[in-house]
């Protein structure tokens, strides 16, 4: 509650999924006091437009598949601000607790002697989740509720128990998905996971350009060849998809 931002600080700030009035008050205040802030290609320009034009600011984003920056640069120039007597806001998309990178970002900065903090952001399941008018679990038939990114190592295969994650009573919900849709559908399938459980597929959740995509996962791979999809997207799967 209204921490102090101390000069050589560093807060990781959730931005939330894209709609600046998803980011929390707090968020607000911190970009607004900050010295410098550090952001993802994830943030939004609607949130980016928030920080005052007296506060530098940096992108340090990484897309998938085009290297910019990686993640021990990130992690250098974050100490580095705070050194030089900085107050450090690195924002990012959703929130900072999930599939993020902050273990890294606070790990360097304890190792630097540095006072890191976290703010909450929404993350994009959650914002998906009102997009749809659905909730992510439902009494008695979506009792479990995974967060998943389908992310892998450059080429390699993904190593994911997949029946793990899976169940009749389960809400999945796939980051980073978009690239390996086809693999993940194809697993689940294999895991046991009936083909006609409905799916979705939320685009740009929150923004102007939101698309949704809702069907059942062995037609996914069919209905995401209709469009052309360039924004994040991130797939929800399960019984509880469009029960409202
Ligand atoms: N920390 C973020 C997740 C970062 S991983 C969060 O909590 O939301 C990046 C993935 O998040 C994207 O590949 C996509 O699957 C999802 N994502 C983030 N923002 C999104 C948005 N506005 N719409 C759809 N998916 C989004």
């Amino acid at each position: 509650m209204g921490e102090e931002f101390e000069s050589g600080s560093v807060w990781l700030v959730g931005a939330g999924p894209g709609d600046p009035e998803l980011l929390t008050r707090k968020a607000e205040r911190l970009v607004r006091s900050a010295t410098v802030v550090f952001h993802d290609a994830l943030v939004s320009t609607g949130v980016l437009d928030l920080v005052p034009s007296h506060v530098r600011l940096e992108s340090v984003g990484k897309r998938a598949g085009r290297h910019s920056i990686d993640q021990a640069s990130i992690d250098k120039l974050l100490v580095q601000a705070a050194l030089t007597g900085e107050k450090v806001v690195r924002l990012k998309g959703g929130d900072p607790a999930i599939f993020a990178r902050s273990g890294e970002e606070v790990a360097a900065c304890r190792a630097a002697g540095i006072i890191v903090r976290i703010c909450p952001g929404i993350t994009a399941a959650s914002a998906a989740a009102a997009s749809l008018e659905m909730s992510l679990t439902l009494r008695g038939l979506a009792r479990k509720l995974v967060f998943v990114t389908a992310h892998s190592q450059a080429a390699e295969p993904l190593t994911l128990d997949w029946s793990s994650l899976t169940g009749p009573d389960t809400t999945l919900a796939v980051y980073m998905g978009k690239t390996a849709a086809d693999e993940v559908v194809r697993r689940l399938i294999v895991a046991g996971l009936p083909g006609t459980t409905p799916v979705a597929l939320v685009e740009n959740v929150s923004l102007p350009e939101e698309r949704q995509i809702l069907t059942r996962l062995s037609r996914l791979p069919l209905a995401m060849r209709t469009i052309t999809l360039s924004g994040p997207a991130i797939i929800l799967v399960g019984e509880a998809v469009g029960q409202g």
